[in-house]
């Protein structure tokens, strides 16, 4: 996995393709990164002896990432008698790279079930959890299972459900949510750490002639013109449209939401646009303000962020700012002081309107990012601002422009390694991290011994050997929790030790 960007609990990633992702729930070649196949479907095909022996990226006609959903709820409808390993079987003789086991409304059935198909396969699982199962029920389920898992797939209708399903997998599997209905919900869960989603919607609403529009679903005889300029809408009026247009147009809807999310987390501004999403419907809007203010975002908020924050009168409620807020309350920082740093100095209209002193804002810009306390440091200014830092002669970093940060150079590291407790700011390599570092390559989250038990997303931090010898600095791209559920690169590299 290698982590891009990130904003609120969202991840852009790359992991065969790029995470977030959206799936549609169709048999038919999309041009999408990925689909979701239902194997029950394929099992019920009165086909289904030709089908299985065709592998399923020639069955489907698409050469992305397929995604295996068992199809139980409909299996316990109708009463069928496919059993699990007959599922299992198929999706191992098509040739299904990620495996779906048949998912239960039991959760005890539904760990048999998991048990049997790792028993028939070495290949990851993608676990469905019902929604009427309880936090324990879900708990016990993940815990018996996550050995194996390559995901896991739930509903989207309870922002709590998926909140505490987040929270409660490794941050290595990835979290689906099924059956969205509009393109709406994708930055919402998105800011959640919904890391793929799946809809059939598109085609369902083209059979009832319904086009999806910015923020609702309409009939299509009620339309004047087309709000749209995808190849579908382009050059058409309403009554020009077929079932195949349509269709292909409420697809493109679900595609460049994900395509918006994914670049909204890339600028800093998922906030700003999930919330103008959730402007589109009331249930949207609780669930965004449910999740921006959850814990489980603030323990992921990457910070500092370059971009600048602007204030819709909900400042303070974002998590950036609370983050900035508490950090100086701990380290005993007025605010004030920190007028040019993030995010008090990125808000926009100004939080801040007075200007500190040059060497207050030195001072408490050493001690907010990094706890350190240090008498005599000289600056050059550029702009009016303190820019590069000196101490007994020599550079020990800059300010950086963009969000005030101090980062550090191989010297500055080493007075914050002496002056500041382990692991504090740090990150401790093994020899084998170490050694990689040499060799010019980024040591891995496996390569970590000890880590700032704070940690978080985009925090600068030096890399240190087991002595506390510095050995490096970067940018942080990872929680602390995930130093230990994730294989990645442990920073940006910035400098390393020659
Ligand atoms: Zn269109």
């Amino acid at each position: 996995m290698i982590l891009r960007y990130r904003d609120l609990a969202a991840r852009v990633y790359d992991d065969k393709i790029r995470f977030p992702t959206f799936l549609p729930n169709s048999q038919r070649s999309e041009g999408t990164d990925g689909i979701l196949v239902n194997v029950y479907r394929i099992w019920t095909d009165k086909d289904y002896r030709r089908i299985v022996r065709k592998n399923v990226h020639e069955y489907t006609e698409h050469d992305g990432f397929i995604l295996p959903e068992s199809g139980w709820q409909q299996i316990e409808k109708y009463e069928d008698d496919v059993t699990n390993e007959e599922i299992v079987e198929t999706q191992e003789n098509m040739g299904f790279n990620v495996i779906a086991p048949l998912a239960a409304s039991k959760v005890k059935d539904a760990i048999i079930n998991a048990r049997i198909a790792r028993e028939e396969t070495q290949k990851p699982l993608f676990l469905e959890i019902p929604q009427h199962w309880t936090e324990e029920e879900i708990k016990q389920f993940v815990g018996e299972t996550k050995e194996w898992a390559w995901g896991y797939g739930t509903k989207g209708d309870n922002t709590d459900k998926i909140l505490f399903i987040a929270q409660a997998i490794p941050r290595s599997a990835k979290l689906h949510v099924f059956g969205i209905h509009h393109p709406a919900v994708i930055p919402i869960l998105a800011a959640a750490g919904v890391d793929s989603f799946s809809s059939g919607a598109f085609s369902r609403y083209a059979e009832q002639w319904l086009y999806i529009t910015d923020s609702s679903i309409v009939p299509i005889t009620r339309m004047d013109e087309l709000p749209c300029s995808c190849p579908s809408c382009a050059n058409r009026t309403p009554k020009e449209l077929d079932y195949d247009t349509l269709r292909q147009h409420n697809l493109n809807q679900f595609v460049v939401e994900i395509k918006r999310t994914r670049n909204a987390i890339k600028e800093g501004r998922l906030y700003e646009y999930a919330k103008r999403r959730a402007l589109t419907h009331p249930r949207l809007w609780s669930a965004f303000k449910k999740i921006v203010r959850s814990d489980w975002v603030l323990e992921n908020q990457p910070f500092p962020k370059q971009s600048s924050i602007y204030d819709f009168g909900d400042v303070e409620e974002r998590p950036e700012y609370r983050i900035g807020l508490e950090k100086a309350r701990k380290m005993g920082v007025k605010p004030e002081d920190l007028a040019y740093a993030y995010p008090f100095g990125q808000t926009y209209p100004e939080q801040i309107k007075e200007r500190p002193e040059p060497e207050r804002f030195v001072r408490a810009v050493l001690k907010y990012f990094w706890g350190l306390e240090l008498e005599g440091v000289e600056w050059k200014e550029r702009h009016g601002i303190p820019r590069d830092l000196f101490w007994k002669g020599e550079r020990i970093g800059q300010i950086r422009y963009e969000d005030g940060a101090f980062i550090p150079t191989i010297k500055g590291a080493e007075l914050i390694a002496k002056r500041t407790e382990a692991p504090k700011n740090r990150i401790v390599l093994n020899e084998k991290g170490v050694k990689r570092l040499k060799e010019d390559k980024t040591p891995l989250t496996t390569n970590a011994v000890d880590w700032d038990p704070e940690l978080r997303p985009y925090q600068e931090v030096i890399l240190v050997d087991e002595e506390d010898r510095v050995v490096g600095t970067g940018k942080s791209m990872v929680t602390a929790r995930e130093m230990k559920e994730l294989v990645c690169p442990v920073v940006k590299l910035r400098h390393r030790v020659k």
